[in-house]
């Protein structure tokens, strides 16, 4: 006979970069987790060392397909989020987003539980405002090769209010700017891992287009903290929040950054800028400081040290 478990949190996409941080702070803060994943993009080493507790259960599960299972609390973070990832098959990239708010939205229905939305700076796609406010409503391309992971956080910010609206639902919505640390795929493109990466083998640093095009970069630790405190804010605080270090710098200074921190022998060379590239990007953070008492404490330069620091091990040890 099966028991509600009330206690359990589920982190969907829970083998990925952020849910293995999050199921570990929520290991840490003494939750009991139910991990779900297809391992598209993530792996069970990200939690290897979370496998023998008795507080933390992994299963393999792709959200696109309803799933009945009882807990209290659920982070949706599954989906691919590198562009080289979710364009390998853009169909399931938009049915990972789509598909999957719908189950875990219907799921949250009947177990009337919390449930929170891992949204991304994308909803704002090449925005003309700056740095962006969670009251801009962005300016997406919907045909191009980021739409299916751009439209799909769309349509799935969509659902949630509209659960909100006519269920009642308690939906917390976060919309996450960059995010880079240990556990990032050496292979997955994005930007940190992949400067990081050649720094460390000295290969040629590949900056796209000038490299005068902006990102802002956040921790991942002080990007998980903004998760949980997002789940705890009282019921009818939905959100959309951004999440993210307001810090910008262009992806030629990264390049610059991490070419000094590894004192790699690399040279910079420019390849041809990606299609609907964003320009620019920066959160304002008044919400979340506001709302959530929350913002990033690790500097970039220290994040950078650490993440450096994991990609040297895992290359080299
Ligand atoms: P990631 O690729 O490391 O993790 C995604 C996880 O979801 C992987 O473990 C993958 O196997 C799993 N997954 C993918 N499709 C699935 C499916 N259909 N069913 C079950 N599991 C599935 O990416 P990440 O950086 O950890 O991102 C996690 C979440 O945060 C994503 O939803 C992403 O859109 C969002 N986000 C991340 C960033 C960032 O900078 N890291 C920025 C904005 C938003
Ligand atoms: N980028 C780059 N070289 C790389 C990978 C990425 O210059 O090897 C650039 C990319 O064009 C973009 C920025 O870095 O302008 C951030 O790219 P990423 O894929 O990390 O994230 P996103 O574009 O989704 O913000």
């Amino acid at each position: 006979m099966s028991e509600r478990n009330t206690e359990t949190v589920m982190v969907t996409g829970g083998l990925g970069f952020l849910g293995s941080h999050l199921c570990d702070q929520l290991i840490a803060a003494g939750r009991d987790v139910l991990c779900v994943d297809n391992q598209f993009t993530g792996t069970k080493q990200n939690v290897r060392h979370l496998l023998g507790s008795d507080r933390f259960e992994f299963l393999r599960h792709d959200v696109t397909c309803p799933l009945y299972v009882e807990v209290g609390q659920i982070y949706n973070l599954a989906c691919p989020a590198s562009p080289i990832h979710y364009q390998r098959d853009p169909v399931q990239t938009t049915k990972t987003s789509v598909h999957g708010a719908i189950n875990l939205l219907g799921l949250a229905k009947r177990l009337r539980a919390r449930i929170l939305q891992a949204s991304t700076s994308e909803v704002y796609g090449d925005p003309e405002v700056h740095p962006q406010l969670e009251s801009y409503w962005g300016r997406v391309n919907p045909i191009g090769v980021r739409s299916c992971y751009d439209e799909g956080k769309r349509c799935a910010e969509t659902l949630f209010f509209d659960y909100f609206r006519q269920h009642g639902l308690d939906i917390k919505v976060v919309r996450i700017f960059n995010t880079y640390g240990p556990r990032m795929r050496p292979d997955d493109g994005r930007v940190v891992s992949s400067f990081i990466v050649q720094a460390l083998k000295n290969e040629d640093i590949t900056v796209f287009g000038d490299g005068q095009q902006t990102r802002s970069f956040c921790y991942v630790d002080d990007l998980v903290a903004g998760l949980i405190r997002m789940m705890q804010t009282e019921a009818g605080f939905t959100g959309p929040v951004n999440l993210g270090d307001p810090t910008e710098i262009t992806v030629l200074e990264l390049a610059e950054t991490i070419l000094r921190l590894t004192r790699s022998r690399s040279r910079v060379v420019m390849k041809p800028l990606p299609a609907d590239d964003p320009r620019q990007r920066q959160p304002d953070i008044t919400l979340a400081r506001s709302s959530l008492d929350w913002e990033p404490r690790t500097s970039l330069e220290e994040g950078l040290h650490r993440t450096v620091a994991y990609f040297r091990k895992l290359l080299y040890a």
